[in-house]
């Protein structure tokens, strides 16, 4: 079942062409002009709008342009209604994004044909869409953590940072790296430090601001933006996460295991760090102070 919107003034027409698709279990909508057939469209997006051209106030060829250029209803499929005795220009419509038209008054067969046929391409369109949506993700995403990846995290720091300058925002990055990760694969073996990984992955992202981003940069390293977020800020939001990690009992069949984590900070605005590049390195430089001053602590650039 589809939901189907008839904006047609003519009453007639509006209660055939809605007999006939309800009969075919479409939940159909009327409008009696242009003005409630847009706002129905948005409010209720329809799968499909039969719409005649010739119609009282906004006519059809402006509906169909409004419906094209609102991102809410512009993958709507519009059919044209036009009558032999009206002087409507297909073409006209077409080229405002109506799909096809269907001329009045219409043969029961062919108006379900054309209306099968474009709910048919939406469906999918549709589909379509969400395997890009897929795809986006699984090209932007680490297979292990689910974080994003290395690629998706540097382009995205260096358009922020760009944000960030332009509009004097501030912006703080976070790398961290589990503390003697060799000597724990070593231990528990490799599989295990992958449950780790995974683990570590899920608890960041639910302990990190919706807003912000966490991505893992290398094997066994990982990076954060935080967002209009200033270096004493992002301190002491390392240092949360660092203590959740260090307080967390990671679970490995029978096994409850215990890792921490070195975290360096840095931050924009900061008269050394011009650039996303130079803002990563920072908070590499502040990482590898943490390690050398002990591991499982945090350290701003
Ligand atoms: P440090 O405290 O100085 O960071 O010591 P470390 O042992 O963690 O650092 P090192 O760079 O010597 O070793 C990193 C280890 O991380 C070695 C590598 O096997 C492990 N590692 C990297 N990627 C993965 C992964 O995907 N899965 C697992 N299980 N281990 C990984
Ligand atoms: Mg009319
Ligand atoms: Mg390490």
């Amino acid at each position: 079942m589809h939901r189907i919107l008839i904006i047609d003034d003519s009453k007639l027409i509006a209660h055939l062409a809605k007999n006939i698709l309800s009969k075919r279990g479409h939940e159909v909508l009327l409008a009696g002009d242009g003005k409630t057939g847009l706002d129905i469209a948005k409010d209720n997006k329809p799968d499909l709008i039969l719409l005649d051209l010739i119609l009282p106030g906004i006519d059809g060829y402006e509906v169909c342009r409004r419906i094209k250029n609102n991102s809410t209803t512009a993958d709507i499929p519009i059919i044209m209604l036009t009558s032999k005795a009206e002087h409507a220009d297909k073409v006209q419509g077409l080229e405002m994004g109506a799909s096809d038209y269907v001329t009045k008054p219409f043969d029961e067969g062919e108006l379900i044909a054309r209306v099968n046929t474009h709910l048919r391409i939406k469906v999918l369109h549709e589909s379509l869409q969400e395997k890009n949506r897929q795809l986006f993700e699984m090209a932007n995403r680490d297979g292990l953590t689910g974080l994003y990846n290395h690629r998706y995290f540097q382009e995205t720091l260096f358009n922020d940072f760009q944000r960030a300058i332009r509009y004097k925002e501030s912006l703080s990055c976070i790398m961290f790296d589990i503390d003697h990760f060799k000597k724990f694969n070593d231990t528990y073996g490799h599989q295990t430090g992958d449950v780790i990984l995974k683990a570590l992955g899920k608890l960041i992202e639910k302990l990190m601001r919706r807003s912000d981003l966490a991505a893992r940069y290398g094997g066994e390293e990982f990076a954060l933006i935080l967002y209009h977020t200033t270096i004493n800020n992002a301190v002491i939001t390392a240092e949360r996460l660092r203590k959740s990690i260090e307080k967390h009992k990671f679970k490995s069949e029978d096994l409850i295991l215990n890792v921490t984590i070195s975290m360096g900070v840095a931050s924009y605005y900061h008269p050394d760090i011009q650039d996303a590049k130079t803002l990563i390195e920072c908070a590499d430089k502040a990482l590898y102070k943490a390690k050398k001053e002990g591991r499982n602590k945090v350290v701003a650039f």
